[in-house]
């Protein structure tokens, strides 16, 4: 029998089993879709900001995160083409503003492992693998969602929908959002290696290269343990074919102009990215919420989308339950609405477009004052808190803690 308190969740992603842990753990009955058959090693996000660490924490996430991932306090920005160190900045400076200090480079399957381990005890909270959602209807009290199933085609019914299905959502689309934005015209190459770019080179966890020809971002993951595996990420651009990219001749002279070894580069992955900038236009369409990508994207300069996601997704899950629980009005959804796409647009895609800018500069001018002005930044003490309140996400907690609906 169909549970009319149920809470549907389209996306077995990190964002939609996070959404499902923390209503699960309120008693409430969840089930969650995902079109694949199992969770998915994927090799997306890995840097977790000290801000979605004290929401990952509500759940006994960070210890876990700790022992699978890396503890970096530290990131810097280089200046490419003259191999200097432009910038560098210190997490420890928000000891008095955040729990963890810190950044925990977790790769996203690894979160998304974690949660899962914590769902297996909630017998009030299903997924089901191999369920792909293809549409949705919804009236005053209840929605309802088709998914094709190795049993065939099914109708599932709840009182919500939670679309965590990504950046190209069929629940999004099903519900009529618009996704507004814009698609970066260069793709985002990832070569991953073992050549060790801190002992080998004296590069930190996270580090950033403005060059205005061809940026890069290298950090590190620990992947199966020590020693570690190297992410570089580079633009690639619009002429280049798939097949060049990928080649081994272009990405090892990729590799090269950054980091010359004297030797090839041994590369164990390769992924090639479409980076879009889009934000939904609403966050709540009747019964169905957007969370995570399938409410907005951005390039992953900074690491900010799934950080965004999860915070969307304790924030979505705390005023659902509020509802489902407690009686409480369901305006709390479109205040839910209202604080993360306010943030998305502000801080998210602000930033990371930002951040995208800042490294491929072109003018010499704009761009010597642009390093030159990170410098003086991370050398005064102040101003480097204010910088790293921001990249830490933290500004835009509070900010979205601090929108009403009469903000509206
Ligand atoms: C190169 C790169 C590096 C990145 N680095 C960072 C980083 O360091 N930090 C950061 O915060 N973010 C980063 N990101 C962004 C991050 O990967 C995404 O924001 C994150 O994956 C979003 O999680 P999600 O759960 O919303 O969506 P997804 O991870 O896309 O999960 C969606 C799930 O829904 C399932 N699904 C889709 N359609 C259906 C359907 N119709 N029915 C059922 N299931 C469906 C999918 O199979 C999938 O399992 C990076 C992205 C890229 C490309």
């Amino acid at each position: 029998m169909p549970n009319p308190k149920t809470i549907l969740i389209c996306g077995g992603g990190p964002v939609g089993l996070f959404c499902a842990l923390l209503l699960g753990r309120q008693g409430l009955s969840v089930r969650v879709f995902d079109n694949n058959p199992c969770l998915q090693d994927d090799p997306r996000a890995a840097t977790t900001h000290p801000a979605t660490l004290d929401v990952l924490d509500q759940a006994g996430l960070v210890e876990d995160m700790t022992r699978v991932g890396l503890v970096t306090p530290i990131f810097q920005f280089w200046d490419r083409p003259s191999g200097e160190k432009v910038a560098e900045f210190d997490h420890g400076l928000l000891k008095e503003d955040v729990k963890f200090p810190f950044v925990v480079q977790c790769e996203q399957f690894k979160t998304a492992k974690l949660i899962m381990q914590r769902l297996e005890s909630l017998p009030n909270v299903e997924v089901l693998f191999s369920h792909a959602v293809t549409g949705l209807e919804q009236d005053g009290g209840q929605v309802r969602v088709h998914v094709d199933t190795p049993a065939g085609p099914q109708v599932h019914a709840g009182a919500y929908l939670i679309g965590a299905d990504g950046g190209r959502s069929v629940v999004r689309k099903q519900a009529g959002v618009a996704f507004e934005g814009f698609t970066w015209e260069e793709r985002f190459l990832v070569l991953t290696t073992p050549f060790d770019f801190q002992a080998q080179r004296g590069y930190c966890e996270r580090s950033y290269f403005a060059d205005p020809d061809e940026w890069c971002n290298c950090f590190k993951v620990s992947a199966d343990g020590p020693p570690g595996l190297w992410r570089t990420v580079f633009p690639a651009r619009q002429d280049e074919s798939v097949e060049e990219i990928m080649s081994d001749a272009s990405a090892q002279k990729r590799l090269q102009k950054f980091f010359p070894a004297g030797r090839d580069y041994e590369i164990v992955h390769r992924n090639l990215y479409v980076t879009h900038q889009r934000v939904a236009s609403t966050f709540r369409q009747g019964r169905v919420l957007l969370a995570g990508d399938s409410a907005h994207v951005n390039n992953s300069i900074g690491g900010m989308g799934l950080n965004g996601g999860l915070q969307d997704a304790a924030n979505v899950s705390e005023k659902l339950a509020r509802v489902m629980l407690n009686g409480e009005s369901d305006r709390l959804l479109d205040l839910y609405s209202l604080q993360r796409r306010t943030v998305s647009i502000e801080f998210v895609q602000a930033q990371s477009i930002a951040n995208k800018k800042r490294l491929e500069e072109k003018d010499p001018v704009e761009r010597m004052k642009t390093l030159g002005d990170l410098g003086r930044t991370a050398a005064d003490p102040e101003k480097a808190r204010q910088f790293l309140l921001r990249s830490a996400m933290v500004s835009l907690q509070r900010r979205a803690a601090s929108i009403q609906l009469e903000d509206a």
